[in-house]
């Protein structure tokens, strides 16, 4: 049960003032659905305001203050409809349109008589041939001068939002903070000078202040490592089975191929795991296209014949039907009995596989994530194999899969290649192999950056490849723009790609993204998968699974928005089968110094650990770790400078209070827990009731 402390933080956002219906999409957008989330959205940069004499000093798009005398307001044309205008007059006369959509109006009207003078801030926009302001803050003459010296917190935003509206949020939100019991070690506390939580988060709003920020990250790192060790601890608790096999099936395997070194290498390493009584908690981090299936297919062989069942669970329902077939085929000559279960199944299908699992008739079972669900029971499940597509939340799931009494084996896979210095904040303390050593007769990925605006020879390349016979994906870009602060959709991008592809290519062109009904989704890839379609355009959904041998040209638009881990797991689509292979990097703009070395090195190199270990050089940002937009991070607060710098300290803490303190009964306990929960981690905390 959650502290009681946290129910403040824990009230939906509709309990502060001015959140109506309207309101509560575009802020699940941003993921702001608590108090808490509000609290802690914190400004992405702030920007100096600069108090102006007239408008004739200010440049557009800067935030300025300047004093303006209202002579006119203009109502909508159409109520309701169409902003609020007041127009206002510098002390030259330069005229200014105050801009003001829905509900802002009412205070413009209150707010600004005609004739008197009053000082407005804001940032200074051109529409049509007049100068405007939208949403303006309406400033204390007196306190004028004080603001412009002031920083201005600049949030993200989606559609729907202003900056005002979320600054109003935010300091509503910041009123409701509970004062929480302190959590970090008090050595610790002291030798960095840090503010106390409460404060930190007020701090981090007002200005870039690196103390606050790097505590509220400290936090986040810390709750972060206390549920790792957390499920460690756990599943060192409890008793597994050990799973001793005679390889009967493995040896009844007929595959086209010779397993690679590394391949052998991790198989016999988690065989040595499987054989033990501790449940073996294990990552395979191998890149695109290194042979993970093979190796968990063997794992689960060896459960089979040791008498239990095995789960797989896959991301998505197209990976979870992808695994399935590719087991299906490889496993068909060891007889092993195999099913299907997504959120899809119903009814006597549903309870088919319900019932086979529990009298042991089903040997493996792959599906995502509803085969744990709590009316899912096994005979005996003696290993889950996650293959992973969110970077982080792989402890979340190991602790789901706990939950049979006797704990089962757990392998992790994971393509992303993280850097060495990131596992432990991923994984925790998980035993690692990877898969460094792709299968032979895999052939380079010829690479070429390409601005966007020669769209139309990159359309007549893809032209000229589908007329050859082979097939190509494209990969519509994460449209995220930042200036007017408005989020636009990627999904209309990949809609708009495909209406001017299709004009051009017909039938020939099938899309696939996150809007699509899951029949029609997988209606056209399977119509790609068998070459029906020769184009598949798409959002990053394609990223994780799909494995289509004969597609071998791949576009991705806007190249540069993308992480390079994320672009490195796009491209890892091609290049799957003997044919030669090529993707096209489209540049949208000019690239910084940056980003021309980032996508130099997608060139370069095909290797994802060096290209996760360069791109964690070349950056600072959060990006590898997942945009942190999308909601997939694990960290929210923590970017990738701050992970590196004070996840060491984080861990070390969390160790030595776990050593101390397992239960977290203690005071620092306690207050350890309200921090576990505060961050979300309180699935750490229930594994605590169980021991
Ligand atoms: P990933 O690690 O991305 O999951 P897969 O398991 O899907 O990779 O393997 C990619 C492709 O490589 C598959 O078509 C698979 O059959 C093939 N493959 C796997 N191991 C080998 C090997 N040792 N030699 C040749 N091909 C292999
Ligand atoms: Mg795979």
């Amino acid at each position: 049960m959650r502290p009681e402390i946290l129910n403040p933080l824990f009230a939906e956002t509709r309990t502060l003032d001015g959140v109506g219906p309207k309101m509560a999409k575009p802020l699940a957008k941003l993921g702001l659905e608590r108090v808490r989330d509000v609290a802690y959205h914190l400004p992405e940069r702030f920007v100096a305001r600069r108090a102006i004499a007239n408008l004739d000093d200010g440049a557009e798009g800067e935030q300025i203050i300047v004093a303006l005398t209202p002579t006119e307001h203009r109502a909508p044309y159409n109520p309701g409809r169409g902003p609020y205008r007041v127009l206002a007059q510098d002390e030259i006369g330069n005229i200014c349109a105050l801009t003001y959509f829905g509900r802002a109006s009412y205070s413009a009207k209150k707010q600004l008589p005609v004739g008197e003078k009053r000082w407005v801030a804001g940032r200074l926009d051109r529409y049509g041939d007049m100068l405007q302001i939208v949403h303006p803050d309406h400033v204390e003459e007196d306190s004028a001068a004080h603001l412009a010296r002031m920083n201005e917190p600049v949030y993200a935003l989606s559609e729907g939002l202003t900056q005002p509206r979320v600054a109003s949020l935010i300091s509503q939100a910041l009123e409701r903070l509970p004062e929480l019991p302190e959590w970090i070690e008090p050595g610790q506390f002291e030798r960095e000078g840090w503010p106390q939580w409460r404060d930190a988060l007020h701090l981090a709003h007002k200005d870039d202040n690196r103390s606050a920020r790097d505590r509220l990250a400290y936090d986040e790192l810390l709750a972060n490592s206390l549920a790792l060790l957390l499920v460690k601890a756990d599943s060192r608790r409890r008793r597994g089975q050990a799973l001793v096999g005679d390889r009967a099936l493995r040896d009844r395997l007929d595959l086209p191929f010779e397993m690679t070194g590394a391949q052998r290498r991790s198989i016999s390493e988690i065989e040595g795991d499987l054989q033990q009584e501790a449940p073996m908690l294990r990552l395979l981090q191998g890149d695109v296209g290194a042979g993970k299936t093979v190796v968990a297919l063997e794992a689960m062989l060896i459960a089979v014949e040791a008498g239990k069942q095995a789960a797989m669970l896959a991301p998505t329902e197209i990976l979870a039907r992808q695994h399935f077939e590719t087991l299906r085929a490889m496993a068909a000559p060891t007889g092993v009995e195999i099913a299907l279960l997504t959120g899809r199944a119903k009814g006597r299908e549903r309870e088919g596989i319900l019932l086979g699992l529990l009298d042991g008739s089903i040997d493996i079972l792959v599906g995502t994530h509803s085969i744990f669900q709590d009316t899912v029971s096994y005979r005996d499940l003696g290993l889950v194999v996650i293959d992973e597509q969110h970077r982080f939340g792989v402890a979340q799931r190991l602790a789901l899969a706990a939950k049979g009494r006797r704990a089962p084996h757990t392998l992790a896979m994971t393509a992303t290649p993280i850097p060495r210095s990131l596992t432990l904040a991923q994984y925790g303390e998980m035993d690692v192999c990877r898969l460094d050593e792709l299968p032979p007769g895999r052939q380079a990925i010829d690479t070429r950056v390409v601005p966007q605006d020669r769209m139309e020879d990159v359309v007549a390349a893809v032209e000229r490849h589908l007329a050859g016979g082979q097939q190509a994906y494209w990969v519509c870009p994460m449209v995220r723009e930042t200036n007017g602060g408005f989020e636009s959709d990627d999904i209309a991008a990949a809609e708009a790609r495909y209406a001017a592809l299709k004009e051009r290519f017909g039938d020939a062109v099938t899309m696939v993204h996150g809007q699509l009904t899951p029949d029609v989704k997988d209606a056209n890839m399977a119509r790609f998968a068998a070459g029906d379609a020769k184009l598949l355009v798409a959002t990053t959904v394609i990223e994780v699974g799909v494995d289509v041998p004969s597609a071998t040209l791949m576009v991705i638009e806007q190249a540069e928005r993308f992480g390079l881990a994320q672009l490195h797991q796009l491209r890892g689509r091609v290049g799957r089968g003997s044919e030669k292979s090529v993707c096209l990097l489209l540049r949208g703009g000019e690239l910084s110094e940056t980003g021309r070395k980032r996508l130099a090195l997608m060139r370069e190199t095909q290797d994802g650990f060096r290209i996760a270990e360069e791109d964690l050089e070349l950056r600072g940002g959060g990006e590898l770790l997942g945009t942190r937009q999308s909601g997939e991070a694990a960290f929210r607060i923590a970017d990738l400078d701050q992970v590196q710098r004070l996840l060491p300290a984080a861990h070390a803490d969390a160790r030595l209070l776990i050593d101390r303190d397992g239960g977290l009964t203690s005071e620092r306990g306690e207050a350890a827990r309200i921090l576990l929960y505060l961050f979300e981690r309180d699935w750490g905390v229930q594994l605590l009731r169980g021991g």
